[in-house]
């Protein structure tokens, strides 16, 4: 899109002309056309749950009143469904919030070797119910600066994605989660051996609400803002995030953050 002036101009003195000035507004309507569409999605995915409560509601105010198993059933599906809504919310608030400023602040020295350590323990009941294996090979004292709470949002975001999709098949393989340090830099990787991803996905896994399989993403608890949550912090801690996946060859997701010197590990 382009905006366009027209203007006459003299030429020479006796030949009229025109000049023609053009703005390009393409980066202007992307931005209000991402702005619509998330606005759209947003309300979509928090109407869906609302619906199907107000529909429970409903029935057990009506045919199920007297059924104790089918309000049973029907409660469980309603807590779900209020879970879901509450992801979603807590998913939008993360991201405005790390939205409002570019850049963290104040910053902590985290050991980002004792955050994975810690976050792989808590997801250890979540890989066994899926049946995927952890390899862990972590280096000790990998120091990050940055926000606590907002890189083990990366780390638990990245190890759960490949909890939830990257189950290989067959004989299960393990996901392999790396920390190591290169030079100034920690690097962090999660890797599996799923189904993988297209690449005409890749470039666009990172928007908000941009799933591959909607059904499979909802059915696994997703609310389509857990990469776009990942790559603002990432972005915001000076880093980078690299996604490398084939079909049938796995995912590798690796975050790349500015390090400093941390205790050796032998010298305590
Ligand atoms: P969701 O809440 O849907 O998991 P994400 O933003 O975390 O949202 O991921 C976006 C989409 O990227 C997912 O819905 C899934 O289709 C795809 N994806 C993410 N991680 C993986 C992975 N390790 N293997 C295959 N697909 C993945």
């Amino acid at each position: 899109w382009f905006e366009a002036h027209i203007a006459p101009v003299r030429f020479e003195g006796f030949r009229t002309a025109a000049m023609i000035s053009l703005r390009d507004l393409t980066e202007a309507h992307r931005i209000e056309r991402m702005r619509v569409d998330f606005v759209a999605n947003a309300s979509h995915e928090l109407r869906t749950p609302l619906s199907s409560l107000l529909g429970f509601v409903e029935t057990l105010q009506g045919p199920a009143k007297n059924d104790p198993t089918a309000r049973e059933r029907f409660l469980g599906i309603m807590r779900e469904q209020a879970q879901r809504m509450a992801r979603l919310i807590d998913d939008l608030l993360s991201l405005s919030r790390i939205e409002q400023h570019m850049h963290v602040r104040p910053v902590e020295a985290v050991d980002f070797t004792v955050l994975v350590a810690h976050i792989v323990d808590t997801l250890t009941p979540m890989a066994e119910e899926n049946g995927v294996p952890i390899a862990l090979e972590l280096e000790p004292n990998v120091i990050v600066p940055g926000d606590r709470d907002e890189l083990a949002r990366v780390v638990e975001n990245l190890i759960e994605n490949a909890l939830k999709y990257g189950r290989s098949e067959g004989e299960a393989r393990p996901i392999e989660i790396t920390l190591a340090r290169r030079g100034v830099s920690a690097v962090f990787s999660v890797r599996d051996h799923g189904p993988g991803i297209s690449p005409e996905h890749l470039p666009r896994l990172t928007e908000r609400f941009y799933r591959v399989d909607a059904g499979k993403s909802r059915a696994k608890g997703g609310t389509g803002l857990g990469l776009a949550i990942v790559k603002h912090i990432v972005l915001r801690h000076r880093g980078r995030l690299g996604i490398d996946s084939a079909p049938e060859a796995g995912a590798l997701f690796r975050v790349t953050l500015p390090a400093i010197e941390g205790t050796p590990a032998n010298s305590t």
